[in-house]
């Protein structure tokens, strides 16, 4: 029971594990939005890959 509790936060840590910011570097995180990650030191900007929706919208 113990493994698996302990097994089971760090697995979610690594899902969780939040993005640094590449120009500030380690210690500066960025914040998460929805589609994208921010960073409110430097304004950087990175937007999250989208795999859910593999159909492309048709323009009409
Ligand atoms: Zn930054």
């Amino acid at each position: 029971m113990m493994k698996r509790e302990i097994y089971k936060v760090e697995n979610d840590k690594l899902i969780r594990q939040r993005r640094f910011c590449p120009k500030c570097g380690p210690g500066v995180f960025l914040a998460e939005h929805e589609d994208r990650y921010t960073c409110g030191k430097c304004g950087y900007t990175e937007f999250k890959k989208k795999e859910k929706s593999p159909e492309k919208k048709q323009k009409q």
